[in-house]
């Protein structure tokens, strides 16, 4: 093996949940040159960046931590996004990655030249790596609405991953735009804010699953702590209940087709208790499938709904003006403050990054027709570069976190074939992620996600971006890289090639 090749470079784009991660994930396989690129000035990315009122993660908090860096600490059964940010930045710290990150380095150019990733900055730095990653997230780039009058509101507007914490909101007429997981989070914590009144604008209405924030005293960490086995079972009862969650979603067998009949018939059983005025209550029921759009997660939106200060505006919006909304029958709704949890442009993935593969095919030429990834991480023409959570990575509402490690595993286990010289590059065939996206569309088609109702799960053709199956498919297909599917395989791999196929799960 070459020096080079025993020890590869890589750069990372992002240290936000992924890019940490994957960073340690990799030190953990004996892969040190690792340089992590963040734009801003500290980590955290999706958490650092929304810092709304009530910002929460609704996966239990021992689901949404990192397999290597479990935390007896966590405050509550549902972690605040401050506290989040923090765990993150304390395992950054663990593993002595400053060392490895750039801060305030906002990449805006890659490109594979010379059998190398060349990646530039804003502040023209340039980097040079064998491997490159995409750790950018989906959630990202803010999605504003398009709404005729907009940019003339003249009080304070903000959208909900960009919090102005100096606008003062104690007595003040706050509109809400949407009620998907961000604002259901948001609207409770403005209505109980002294002297507000708050506007909710809805346009469909949520299936809302009903949780509870039960806080962990001190005496519950300290036993987390004495025996971190309770930390795995609290963790595994969590992921599971998400898997059989996910698996009725995707599922055909009558079992968990009963079972997604109980998650709905159980959300609008908590909709019944919760919320008494048959009026309010209609407004509020969904009218499509349960888990078409993601479900949301929450415990405390009805009950705030319901507070005298809370006023549900189900109106299509027609305008804004400077003082307010103007709804489609002619009403005028004062504002004073004006928030939009109107959801991020999903399918941005690493954009505005310009990247080049090979020969010069950038990103948006083998996106023009479909925004696929082999395996949601690996392109055609682009040589050793790894997407992570790319198209149809979201497996339901399951763990982000984990499918990421699921990710780094599948990578690393490529980045060793290279390194043995078992691939010359990591590069995917064409005709790879051709047949693998014709068999994962066969299913997306007949999942939930395509029956009918709008969400950032849909592509611009209406093609779902999420994994069309269970958990344990997912996990089964990226515990083993088949290297019939990459170019330049050595014949003694060609040999010993293992192979998945969706057909299997
Ligand atoms: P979202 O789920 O995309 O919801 C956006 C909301 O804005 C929807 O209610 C949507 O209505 C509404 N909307 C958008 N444009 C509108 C317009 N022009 N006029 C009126 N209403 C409009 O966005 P999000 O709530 O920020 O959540 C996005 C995702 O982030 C979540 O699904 C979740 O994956 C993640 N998230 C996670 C957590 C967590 O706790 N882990 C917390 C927050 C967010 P329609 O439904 O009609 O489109």
């Amino acid at each position: 093996m070459n020096t080079q090749r025993q020890n590869p470079s890589v750069v990372i784009i992002g240290a936000g949940m992924t890019g940490i991660g994957l960073a340690i994930k990799l030190k953990l396989a004996g892969i040190n040159n690792i340089t992590l690129l963040e734009k801003a000035g500290s980590v955290g990315g999706t958490w650092r960046e929304n810092t709304y009122p009530g910002v929460a993660c609704d996966v239990p908090s021992h689901a949404y931590t990192y397999s290597f860096a479990p935390n007896p600490d966590w405050s509550s059964f549902f972690a605040p996004g401050h506290e989040i940010c923090a765990y993150f930045q304390s395992v950054f710290d663990r593993y002595a990655l400053a060392k490895h990150t750039y801060f305030n380095e906002e990449v805006t150019r890659c490109h594979y030249e010379r059998g190398r990733w060349q990646v530039e900055t804003a502040n023209d730095k340039h980097f040079e790596a064998d491997f490159l990653f995409s750790a950018t997230g989906f959630l990202h780039r803010p999605k504003y609405p398009e709404i005729p009058g907009l940019e003339n509101f003249a009080g304070p507007k903000m959208h909900s991953a960009r919090w102005d914490h100096s606008v003062e909101l104690k007595g003040k007429k706050i509109g809400v735009i949407g009620t998907g997981s961000s604002a259901t989070q948001i609207i409770p914590e403005l209505i109980d804010t002294e002297n507000t009144q708050v506007s909710v604008f809805q346009r469909t209405a949520q299936w809302i699953v009903h949780t509870d924030n039960k806080p962990y005293s001190e005496s519950d960490k300290a036993k987390f702590r004495a025996k971190p086995s309770r930390i795995e079972r609290v963790k595994n009862l969590s992921l599971y209940v998400f898997e059989q969650g996910t698996t009725a979603l995707t599922s055909q067998s009558l079992f968990y087709r009963t079972m997604h009949k109980l998650f709905a018939w159980n959300a609008v059983r908590h909709l019944k208790q919760k919320v008494k005025d048959p009026e309010l209550r209609k407004k509020l029921t969904p009218d499509y499938t349960f888990g078409c759009k993601r479900v949301v997660m929450n415990g405390r939106f009805y009950d705030a709904m319901q507070k005298p200060n809370a006023h549900l505006v189900t109106e299509k919006i027609a305008k804004v003006v400077p003082n307010g909304i103007v709804t489609a029958d002619g009403q005028h709704h004062e504002l004073d403050i004006l928030v939009m949890a109107t959801g991020f442009d999903s399918t941005a993935f690493m954009r505005p990054i310009s990247l080049e593969g090979r020969d010069g095919i950038t990103i948006n030429d083998v996106w023009r027709k479909k925004m696929v990834a082999y395996r949601s991480m690996c392109l055609p023409g682009f040589p050793n570069f790894f997407l992570t959570l790319g198209p149809n990575s979201p497996v339901g509402n399951y763990s982000v976190i984990a499918i990421s490690e699921k990710q780094a595993d599948y990578a690393i286990q490529l980045i060793n074939a290279w390194q043995s010289g078992t691939l010359e590059t990591v590069e995917v065939k064409r005709s790879a992620l051709d047949s693998w996206y014709a068999k994962l569309k066969g299913k997306l088609s007949h999942t939930i996600w395509a029956s009918g109702c709008q969400s950032w799960y849909l592509d611009a053709d209406g093609d779902p971006l999420t994994w069309p199956d269970s958990w344990k498919a997912w996990t089964r297909m990226m515990k083993t890289c088949n290297l019939d599917d990459f170019e330049h395989v050595s014949v003694q791999a060609q040999n010993d090639t293992e192979t998945y196929s969706l057909a299997e799960s």
